[in-house]
């Protein structure tokens, strides 16, 4: 696919299982016009970036009160998670700390404090590159341990010098 990749809309239920036991969520997004945006886009996980709507992320407004739209790390996967066997292709989209400095290795990787739920709310992300194709996994840990390389392969790639342009946010960059 030709990066970066603009997709958007608004955070809705997933399957409501795994990813918050797995200690993971995912803001899910509808893929129901997917194919007529992007009819060649693979399934697999991506990297990108995500703006949330400040108003859901209040912690993260700028301190003189300026709403300033947060673009955060993510990782993501489109398709139909073989682990849980879906038979409906699904955008689940994982959100990770800022980043600031590169984490040296993936134990080192900053513990995210769970967003509060933003369900409802519009999600507009920017797809900036391709990880991986999904597989299935003999056990859940397997699983948590292929998607924990993931989020560092992801916060690695973002750090790229000519990534940059896309991590400050001039109000553009997500924009859909
Ligand atoms: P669902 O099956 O409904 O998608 P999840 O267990 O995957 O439920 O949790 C996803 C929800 O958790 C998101 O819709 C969002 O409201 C919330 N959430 C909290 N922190 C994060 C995060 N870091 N990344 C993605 N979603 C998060
Ligand atoms: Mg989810």
């Amino acid at each position: 696919a030709p990066f970066p990749v603009r997709l958007s809309g608004p955070v809705i239920k997933g399957f409501g299982r795994g990813s918050k036991e797995l200690g993971i969520p995912t803001a899910n997004i509808p893929a129901d016009d997917l194919s007529e945006k992007y009819p060649n886009l693979e399934t697999g996980v991506y990297y990108g970036v995500v703006a949330l709507d400040p108003k859901s992320y209040e912690n993260e407004n700028d301190s003189n009160g300026k709403e300033s739209t947060t673009l955060l790390p993510a990782v993501l996967s489109i398709g139909y998670n073989p682990f849980y066997k879906n038979t409906v292709r699904s955008v689940e989209i994982h959100i990770m700390p800022p980043l600031t400095s590169p984490s040296p290795t993936a134990v080192a990787q900053p513990k995210f404090n769970r967003l509060p739920d933003f369900y409802g709310t519009k999600l507009n992300l920017l797809m900036l590159g391709y990880i991986r194709p999904e597989f299935d996994y003999v056990s859940m840990d397997a699983l948590v341990e292929d998607i924990r390389v993931d989020c560092e392969v992801a916060r690695q790639s973002l750090l790229r010098e000519a990534y940059q342009r896309y991590l400050v946010d001039d109000g553009k960059a997500t924009e859909q």
